[in-house]
């Protein structure tokens, strides 16, 4: 893993980018959530974090989250991998926020288990606007349905979209695509609806212009900061 002084190197720079791409497409960096990703690396990496002044990071494992909980403290957690519906139960109370609910079955336990424990759990609805088959996420066309469920689920607060765009390098107009169709559906949800979801939590260290172009609320880095995972 890399030391403490590269990752506030790399820290440096990537708000460096993410302010000049909001320069470059007239928006103000205010608007954008950089939540580091921190799966794959130890708790360490979450206190690199920590002492930077960023407590919120994304994890993609529950169990690598949970285990990173013990050694840790004062930090919000983001789920951003997929959660299988029989799993649901072990998130509640953990992570200030699902990003990956992908279908009814899995709403439904969500909302089972926070009204069970009593609390409120927030959310976003993962979509595959790439359609791309090697992704998780609802069809653009199951939004709907599963928006009405979310919104009628009173323990679940849905706050936006997310979405990965398909893995095309080399191709930014591959992402750029997906993430305006994430931002359009978002808008017309928010008017057909007549609710106010703000959050598109999109753009990773690949596609960071491209998502702030599109309107990114929220840009989930791991490599940049971190470097490329070794397995
Ligand atoms: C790993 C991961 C990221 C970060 O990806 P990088 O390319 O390393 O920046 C963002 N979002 C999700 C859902 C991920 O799994």
């Amino acid at each position: 893993m890399l030391n403490e002084e590269q990752f506030r190197e790399n820290l440096a720079e990537v708000v460096g980018r993410i302010e000049r791409f909001c320069h470059e497409f007239n928006r103000s960096p205010d608007e954008i959530t950089l939540l580091p990703v921190t799966k794959k690396w130890p708790s360490e990496a979450v206190r690199f974090c920590q002492r930077a002044g960023v407590s919120r990071v994304g994890e993609n494992r529950v169990q690598d989250a949970l285990g990173k909980q013990q050694e840790t403290s004062g930090i919000l957690w983001e789920l951003i991998g997929h959660l299988q519906s029989n799993k649901a139960n072990q998130v509640i109370g953990r992570f200030e926020r699902i990003q990956t609910v992908d279908s009814l079955k899995l709403l439904g336990k969500l909302q089972a288990g926070a009204e069970q424990k009593g609390v409120k759990c927030k959310i976003l609805l993962q979509v595959n606007t790439g359609e791309d088959p090697a992704k998780f996420g609802l069809l653009s066309e199951q939004v709907e349905a599963v928006l009405e469920h979310a919104l009628a689920s009173s323990n679940l607060l849905v706050e936006g979209l997310m979405t990965i765009a398909p893995y095309a390098p080399g191709e930014p107009s591959v992402a750029r695509r997906a993430f305006g169709r994430l931002r359009e559906l978002r808008d017309r949800l928010n008017e057909d609806f007549k609710v106010d979801m703000k959050e598109l939590s999109m753009g990773m260290s690949g596609d960071l212009r491209e998502a702030i172009e599109s309107g990114s609320t929220m840009v989930r880095v791991g490599s940049a900061l971190f470097g490329e995972r070794v397995q």
